[in-house]
């Protein structure tokens, strides 16, 4: 999906509507699935010279779970901030954070992509308090006790066990 940021690229002040539906591709090793194309809505606003993109959508997601390792379908939002400037534009101490713009066309699936990926949260659980699954039958526990006896372990019988 790409955005043709040359109507506002030498347009001081000048805003550039988004509002489209990306399809977002998904990569070797990801740990979540796009589950259909994404809407994504916002704007392009020349301020001086550098291009700023704010963009933001919610994608329906699949992920699976930390826990108990089910699959669960989830909403994530995420927001796209990107600041860009044209190549020659840019001088050597320039900001770091600046995008430097080849042309003037951006990819708008890569930005999405990279925005939902920021967005994910760090531990994924299908329910704030899932069960997990038993470590000893292997059961996911959130459809039920699995009857194992899990109690901790009456530490004398350890001493017990370190004598014989
Ligand atoms: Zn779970
Ligand atoms: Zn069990």
């Amino acid at each position: 999906m790409e955005l043709n940021l040359l109507p506002i690229l030498n347009c001081e002040g000048k805003r550039l509507a988004i509002d489209a539906t990306v399809a977002v591709a998904m990569r070797d090793g990801d740990n979540f699935k796009v589950l259909a194309p994404v809407a994504v809505k916002g704007e392009v606003v020349n301020i001086g010279g550098s291009l700023e993109l704010q963009a933001e959508g919610e994608a329906s997601v699949a992920l699976s779970c930390d826990r108990c390792t089910e699959e669960f379908e989830s909403q994530i939002p995420f927001v796209i901030a990107e600041r860009f400037k044209k190549e020659d534009a840019i001088g050597e101490d320039s900001n770091p954070d600046i995008i430097p713009l080849a042309g003037s066309v951006i990819d708008l699936a890569e930005l999405t992509y990279d925005a939902l990926v920021m967005a994910l949260p760090s531990k994924i659980l299908c329910r704030e308090d899932c069960k997990g699954i038993c470590a000893n039958c292997g059961k996911n526990l959130n459809l039920g006790d699995c009857g194992c006896d899990t109690r901790p372990v009456d530490p004398r019988f350890d001493a017990l066990d370190q004598l014989l």
